[in-house]
């Protein structure tokens, strides 16, 4: 049996009329660019995420960059981000000309370490970036906390965590702005590219809806310099069908994870995801910790089943930050984290043949049945 790790066909199978007609309706009316999907779809958004704003937006990566470009972030400044993580949540404030300052993750959660920010925070420091990763919610209420004290931004990078929740708090509804992505892959997939941005503020909504067009306002009359960063309007129809099925998505992504904690818990040699009661996981990834990785791979490919190892290499580590003086050894827990992570087959399609078929090949391989 091949158990590939995600299998977008299926969703489309099911969702095929729907969406075509989407699509065909943006054919038939032509309006490719900022079209009246981007708007309707940003309001659906808004309600969504709870908050009263949404800004669609090219990709989670540009949601991101306008995100801290709109908060002024600029060269000299320092802004926190977690080492663990998908390579943009530091990427977009190198680019920006800023500084990311890498700090350690919660061994339990993967996300940052909120108790060893504070530590990190010097006169430079701007703005924190908690990462919501693999669709758990950081500790917002310290990051929240830490930002009132210190008087920080907080962009919440919550690409892998739309309709995750915190408290009953969506993710994304915390901090000044946030970016989420909607890459085919994410819990909300386009047909491509795709992201946006939420905020609660007034103060933010047009410059990042300016942001977005060239910096524009009125037309062709540019007061600042932005980007090339608008949602396609045909990836806007796609995504308004989609939205309607996300929250039992989410759901039947929770019961995959829950099969996997089940069968899969107590088996020495690995830990299943530890989840604080508190928070609404949407189980963007399902992730292990694992002894002998390697073997384990190994048996896992010889089975032709997918798996992926998000991420291999802390962001301190990366060769592109190595002028920032970080060693093996400083963010001892994401390095070790990075070496012992494997990520699983998780889509709410996913067959239930496949996923037993998962659970037994690793239950053999760890000699437990
Ligand atoms: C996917 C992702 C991004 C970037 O989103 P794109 O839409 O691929 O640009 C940023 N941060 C995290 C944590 C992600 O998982």
């Amino acid at each position: 049996m091949k158990v590939p790790l995600f299998d977008l066909k299926l969703q489309y199978k099911a969702l095929k009329p729907e969406i075509d007609k989407a699509i065909e309706g943006v054919f038939e009316h032509t309006q490719f660019i900022m079209g009246p999907e981007v708007k309707l779809l940003e309001a659906k958004l808004a309600e969504y995420c709870n908050t009263k704003y949404a800004v669609g937006v090219s990709s989670g990566t540009d949601a991101l960059i306008i995100a801290l470009h709109a908060l002024g972030i600029k060269p000299g400044d320092e802004v926190i981000v977690p080492t663990f993580s998908f390579f943009a949540s530091a990427g977009v404030v190198a680019r920006l000309g800023a500084t990311p300052v890498f700090v350690d993750i919660d061994e339990r959660t993967f996300n940052i370490n909120a108790n060893q920010i504070e530590q990190k925070i010097t006169p430079r420091t701007k703005a924190i970036m908690p990462v919501h990763l693999y669709g758990q919610a950081a500790w917002m209420d310290k990051i929240m906390e830490l930002s009132k004290q210190y008087n920080l931004f907080v962009v919440e990078d919550a690409a892998q965590a739309i309709g995750a929740r915190y408290r009953d708090r969506m993710a994304g509804s915390f901090g000044h702005i946030s970016g989420f992505s909607c890459f085919p892959t994410k819990n909300l997939g386009a047909f491509g590219d795709a992201g946006f941005i939420t905020t609660d503020k007034d103060e933010y909504i047009e410059i990042l809806r300016k942001l977005r067009l060239h910096g524009a306002q009125p037309k062709y009359h540019h007061a600042l310099v932005g980007y090339n960063a608008r949602l396609d309007t045909i990836q806007a129809a796609i995504l308004l069908v989609k939205l309607n099925y996300l929250n039992e998505w989410h759901e039947a992504r929770r019961r995959k994870a829950e099969i996997y904690d089940r069968e899969l818990s107590g088996i020495s040699g690995l830990r299943t995801p530890f989840v604080y009661e508190h928070n609404y996981h949407i189980y963007h990834q399902y992730t292990l910790i694992v002894e002998n990785r390697q073997g384990l791979a190994a048996r896992l490919k010889e089975n032709e089943i997918g798996f992926e190892t998000y991420y291999p290499v802390p962001l301190h580590l990366q060769e592109c930050f190595k002028d920032l003086h970080y060693k093996e050894g400083d963010l001892p827990v994401a390095e070790r984290l990075a070496k012992s992570v494997i990520s699983l087959p998780i889509y709410p399609e996913l067959p239930e043949s496949h996923q037993a078929f998962v659970i037994d090949t690793i239950k053999g391989f760890y000699n437990r049945r």
